[in-house]
């Protein structure tokens, strides 16, 4: 029915460090730092938003989004085409909030922490698989760990006894442009992803080396990387429907029986048939709000009891 048109347009300082770091002894002394910073934080969310503020886990943003498309557009779950451009790491596959499969898809745009490697042929694809009543709906964005002691860069998985990095892609991309492995329009095609994103964040090597955490630092550059890509994957795309909504944000794992939260960048719903578009971050976090507030009296009485 549409096309879209133009753009759609915290740091923090706990980080696992990078290899260099942890030769200096940094890593254990952010990690005590961490340890300090969220000895105030009662549950896994509150130490996640100690960092993203505005952060929610998987599972509510799922069933606030739901809400919101079904109060705002009368479109219901069956008729919302689902597609993530978000990394391929299995902990993402494990920790896929079960609301998401009441939608069609999810068709998978993503590939290493979640750049849309599926490219025009991926979104236009998946652009013709929705029904004519229905909605396109893309969720994208990078992904980090927060660890359950609040170190930013890895966590624990499951069956494992020792934290590893999150995003690993990132982590590895990051250490060799540290150490000035990774030569300017060196990408192979055995290693096309990696070498890509090795590219992308090449352009900003003195950006990362500045920042008091590689890995977070990369993480934004990413983010930026994913949205902007989307919207020129969008922008080139036919949608037989009438809305195109895109939601944008950090993923970020924690331990795995942690789960996973979102921290939002942005929520955009564009009607294809009048070219309107709607913001709706806040209405999303007013909606979420009453999940917190749902999460918090069910964790009371365990708080009561320790
Ligand atoms: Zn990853």
């Amino acid at each position: 029915m549409g096309r879209l048109s133009g753009s759609l347009g915290g740091r923090f300082a706990d980080c696992g460090g990078n290899d260099a770091q942890s030769r200096a002894g940094v890593n254990e002394s952010l990690s005590r730092k961490a340890k300090d910073r969220t000895t105030d934080c009662h549950t896994p969310l509150e130490i996640i938003r100690s960092r993203y503020p505005n952060a929610l886990n998987t599972s509510d943003t799922v069933d606030a989004f739901l809400d919101l498309m079904q109060r705002r557009l009368g479109i219901e779950p069956r008729k919302i085409m689902l597609a993530d451009s978000i990394c391929s790491d299995d902990l993402n596959i494990i920790e896929y909030p079960e609301r998401a499969y009441e939608s069609l898809g999810p068709f998978k745009l993503g590939g290493l922490d979640g750049f849309p490697f599926a490219g025009l042929t991926g979104m236009r694809a998946f652009a013709h698989h929705v029904p004519a009543d229905g909605a396109v709906f893309v969720f994208h964005g990078p992904h980090i760990g927060v660890s359950k002691e609040g170190e930013t860069g890895v966590i624990l998985r499951p069956g494992q006894a020792h934290r590893s990095a999150c995003c690993g892609a990132i982590r590895a991309a990051t250490d060799k442009i540290s150490s000035g492995r990774v030569a300017p329009g060196e990408v192979t095609e055995l290693d096309y992803q990696q070498n890509t994103i090795e590219q992308l964040l090449l352009a900003h090597r003195d950006r990362i080396a500045r920042a008091r955490c590689a890995m977070d630092e990369s993480t934004e550059i990413m983010y930026s990387a994913i949205e902007k890509r989307i919207d020129v994957l969008a922008s080139r795309t036919e949608f037989p429907c009438r809305y195109v909504v895109i939601m944008g944000g950090v993923l970020i794992n924690s331990n795995h029986d942690v789960g996973s939260f979102c921290a939002f960048r942005r929520l955009v719903c564009i009607d294809l048939t009048t070219g309107r578009r709607e913001d709706w971050l806040d209405e999303l976090l007013g909606v979420a709000a009453r999940f917190i507030d749902r999460i918090a009296r069910k964790q009371e009485p365990n708080r009561l009891s320790q």
